[in-house]
């Protein structure tokens, strides 16, 4: 961060985003073959900017469910333009998701719980369980503040569902830490979140929040709120250590 930067933003943000350089580094250091999922949200590309940042060798990929809305899409490209470094996109099994479509019809999603866990299963999980099969860690821009259902989130865990060492290194920001240094450093970030979408999913399943609401109200807002997760997340985790530890 220049010296300009960080006379823009709080000591309290500043430390956060030593500690986010730090963690990385340490991450990357020790399991060399940490992947970061990127989704585009605001989270995302504060990490995404401290991995290039520091020309880690951590690979960022994304989940392509062919429903993104067009300003994730778009950018991706920019993403990719503006760091010159390649996301691995992954896609879902695509006879897998023309037999669910045909069978339930392309907007099963709102008829019920199970359905949309089946289009999330198909679109999300199975891609990614088949990414990280093999690996020994991988990196997500949660954080606790999101929603009721992450409160519990530690900044390093053992993902027990897919296998693997999960690091959440911006567990406890809070929006505001993510906003100062995304505008401190002029990092891109999706339109949307502009336009009332703190968080930013498949294009039918999110929309924008209203005042008051919890961060992750427009995703799959017609469910009940312990429902509100893709299966990406959803595993309970076992704490093993913080990632300060890992040195
Ligand atoms: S968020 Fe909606 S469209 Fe996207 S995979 Fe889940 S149910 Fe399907």
């Amino acid at each position: 961060m220049t010296s300009s930067a960080v006379q823009q933003i709080s000591t309290v943000t500043q430390n956060l985003w030593v500690q986010l350089l730090d963690q990385l580094q340490l991450i990357s250091q020790q399991y060399p073959d940490a992947v970061f999922a990127n989704s585009l949200a605001a989270e995302d590309m504060v990490i995404e900017h401290a991995i290039r940042q520091q020309n880690l060798a951590i690979t960022s990929f994304m989940l392509d469910t062919g429903r993104l809305p067009k300003e994730t899409l778009a950018l991706a490209k920019r993403v990719e333009q503006q760091y010159q470094s390649a996301i691995t996109v992954l896609h879902p099994d695509t006879e897998a998701v023309v037999a669910h479509v045909a069978e339930h019809g392309a907007y099963a999603f709102y008829d019920s719980l199970s359905l949309r866990q089946a289009c999330c299963q198909l679109r999300k999980v199975q891609p990614l369980q088949r990414y990280l099969q093999g690996k020994s860690a991988w990196i997500t821009g949660q954080r606790r503040e999101q929603s009721q259902t992450r409160t519990q989130l530690q900044a390093h865990e053992h993902d027990m569902q897919f296998g693997l060492e999960k690091f959440n290194p911006l567990c406890d920001w809070h929006t505001d830490n993510v906003w100062e240094v995304i505008r401190a450093l002029d990092i891109p970030y999706n339109p949307l979140h502009d336009q009332g979408y703190p968080s930013i999913g498949c294009e039918p399943c999110t929309r924008a929040i209203r005042p008051g609401e919890d961060l992750r109200a427009g995703r799959w807002w017609w469910e009940q709120r312990h429902s509100v997760e893709c299966g990406l997340h959803a595993a309970p985790l076992s704490q093993s250590s913080t990632t300060q530890e890992l040195s």
